[in-house]
């Protein structure tokens, strides 16, 4: 049957563009992706690009965008084109949706002529209703008319921030995108992104869609992800004690630069974790390998810069570690967004040092853009900072940043482990009371000598050791360093790097020096990094009936799923996501119909997997 046929039985549907009028679009999602209930905000978007409507939706990593148009696509009555930016990305949710029993087509260079011209002929002939393709293929020029022939319903971009050159990842070949809606005025165009700020969305909605359209940001919570911040003590030390309560589970560890990411994959392997390092220097070959083996294997932890994890897909990621300060918090939250996309419990933790918010500061000086732009960077960092220093729930700081609101969140650091607030007053007088009468012409390592009364060559060489503040406080130098960083981070003290990162006195500093306002913050005493180790385990909290003998199924159920990965070749979250078996093990089905219950499990993936799932759950 051709396209044309398709179009002419369907034509009776209500919708202009919805073609089957038989299913629902909850049908859809439980019977081909057996999921009981659409996620808050994907109902919405799902309506809107069956209603014809462009629509952008920014989402977070992890919230589930894939199926606000899988679902879509099988129920246009036209093809649906979706623009990705990797091949590894397409192949992932290619293979996914194969598991699922939908079918659906990719063309990409991984792949011989053979394969990507048979790939066409199934979407061309309607065999499949669903085209993977990069954006440069896309927009071959005869790319271009074999596509007007097909004429699709429906172009999604995937990644969609990098369409904007506002956005932080512009990619040059996603900005001929922005031709696709006058070269098929017929098709609509849903965008998605993970990251978008005001003006990026506006941007991106301007040239993908020239403003014709809606756009909706939603989900940006991530309840099962716990959030924890650490000053920094002993990266090493702090590292290791993470990393010891995940053991037998896949995660990224971030740092910043590629000399990192080998030297502290080399000191994981010491202690026995699988783990790869993986930064742009390395050969293609060797990264898609990473990639590869992150994927497919079980417990592989990846050390990474940022170059890792776009389009990684990967959905029981458990952890994810930033040995440094990211960029901002839309960075940060779109990293530590690979973890628990399934929505199992999942861990993530920060390692927060001064020096990282120093050459942040440098990064931002030295990258030559307009000073409109670099004064951008540093209100985004500075925001960043509050979040590492907040006093209240940090969820509820990430949440207000991202224009969403949430209640105290019980599954942040501050919230298990509310920080006592105590009187600096005195010392950040002191401390203060340096930085004025040096000039503010002076950096941490100075102020905090003079105050503590230290007799270093540069104190004696300009003779700072006879000002009145000189050694007023008997405060340890790594204490003052902890009240310096809150000092910094609530906008008592700006760190000018124009000028070498000296110190210089805001308004509220003023306030505390003139008119004796009060300064309150967490207590600065250094604790040991064995502090950290105290961290809950990953435990399943949201299941209160999960117990020992759970455990042990859970196990087993995982060993099952990877025979199964094994044999098909396949990545295990493929088969069911950690979120399906911990369901599995809390329900604990002994027929079909309680299977079809678990969520994540449709009458396909039943039909493959749910006899050996039921067999061991039996035992
Ligand atoms: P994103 O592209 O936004 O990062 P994905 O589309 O990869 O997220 O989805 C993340 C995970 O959420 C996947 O494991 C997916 O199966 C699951 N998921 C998506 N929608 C639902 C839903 N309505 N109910 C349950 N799980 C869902
Ligand atoms: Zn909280």
């Amino acid at each position: 049957m051709n396209v044309g046929d398709l179009l002419t039985q369907l034509a009776d549907s209500d919708n202009p563009r919805q073609g089957n009028g038989m299913s629902t679009p909850l049908e859809i999602l439980s019977e081909s992706f057996g999921h009981k209930a659409f996620r808050p905000g994907q109902a919405d978007i799902v309506d809107l690009i069956l209603s014809g409507k462009n629509v952008l939706a920014v989402m977070p990593t992890g919230a589930g965008k894939s199926i606000c148009y899988q679902v879509p696509s099988q129920l246009l009555d036209r093809p649906t084109i979706v623009i990705s930016p990797l091949v590894a990305l397409m192949d992932n949710q290619a293979a996914g949706l194969r598991a699922n029993g939908v079918s659906v087509s990719a063309i990409h260079s991984g792949q011989s002529r053979e394969e990507n011209v048979s790939q066409w002929k199934d979407v061309a002939q309607g065999r499949t209703k669903l085209l993977y393709l990069s954006p440069e293929r896309l927009m071959q020029s005869r790319m271009l008319s074999a596509m007007k022939a097909l004429d699709p319903a429906l172009f999604v971009v995937d990644e969609a921030h990098c369409v904007s050159k506002w956005g932080p990842a512009f990619r040059p070949e996603y900005a001929d995108l922005s031709q696709l809606k006058v070269l098929f005025p017929n098709a609509g165009v849903a965008a998605f992104t993970a990251t978008a700020d005001a003006s990026t969305r506006k941007d991106i909605a301007e040239q993908l869609f020239a403003g014709q359209g809606e756009i909706i940001v939603h989900g940006f919570d991530r309840p099962n992800l716990s959030l924890t911040v650490s000053s920094l003590t002993n990266r090493t030390q702090q590292l290791l004690a993470w990393m010891e309560s995940q053991r037998g589970e896949s995660g990224i560890v971030y740092c910043l630069s590629r000399k990192n990411t080998e030297k502290y994959a080399e000191i994981l392997r010491e202690e026995g974790f699988n783990a790869l390092p993986y930064h742009a220097g390395l050969s293609s070959e060797v990264r898609f390998e990473t990639q590869e083996r992150f994927l497919a294997e079980p417990a592989v932890v990846i050390v990474a810069t940022i170059a890792f994890g776009m389009g990684i897909d990967k959905s029981n990621v458990r952890f994810v570690y930033h040995l440094n300060l990211p960029s901002s918090l839309e960075a940060y939250y779109q990293e530590i967004g690979r973890a628990g996309r399934d929505g199992a419990p999942s861990e993530t933790g920060l390692i927060f040092a001064l020096d990282d918010i120093r050459m942040r500061r440098q990064f931002i000086a030295d990258d030559g853009s307009d000073t409109d732009h670099q004064m951008r960077e540093h209100r985004r960092l500075d925001a960043l900072l509050g979040y590492c220093e907040a006093s209240k729930c940090r969820r509820q700081v990430l949440m207000a940043y991202f224009g969403e609101t949430s209640e105290p969140c019980g599954n942040c650091d501050i919230c298990l482990n509310p920080p006592d607030l105590i009187d600096a007053t005195a010392e950040a007088k002191a401390l203060f009371g340096a930085i004025a009468a040096t000039g503010q012409r002076f950096g941490a390592t100075h102020v905090i000598g003079v105050a503590r009364g230290e007799e270093t060559p540069r104190i004696l060489q300009y003779e700072h050791d006879k000002l009145p503040v000189y050694g007023i406080s008997d405060k340890s130098r790594q204490w003052f360093q902890g009240l310096l960083r809150q000092a910094v981070a609530l906008r008592y003290l700006n760190v000018n790097m124009e000028a070498y990162g000296r110190l210089e006195i805001q308004p509220k500093a003023q306030a505390v020096l003139e008119n004796d306002e009060p300064f309150k913050c967490k207590d600065p005493t250094p604790k040991k990094a064995a502090k950290s180790s105290k961290r809950r385990k990953p435990s399943y909290s949201k299941n209160p009936s999960f117990d020992e003998r759970d455990s042990e199924l859970l196990s087993r159920l995982k060993a099952l799923r990877m025979d199964f990965a094994k044999q098909l070749g396949k990545p295990a979250f493929v088969i069911f996501s950690d979120a399906t078996l911990i369901d599995m093990v809390s329900r604990k089905p002994k027929t079909r119909d309680e299977m079809l219950d678990v969520s994540g499990i449709g009458p396909s993936k039943f039909d493959r997997f749910g006899e050996a799932f039921l067999a061991e759950l039996g035992d």
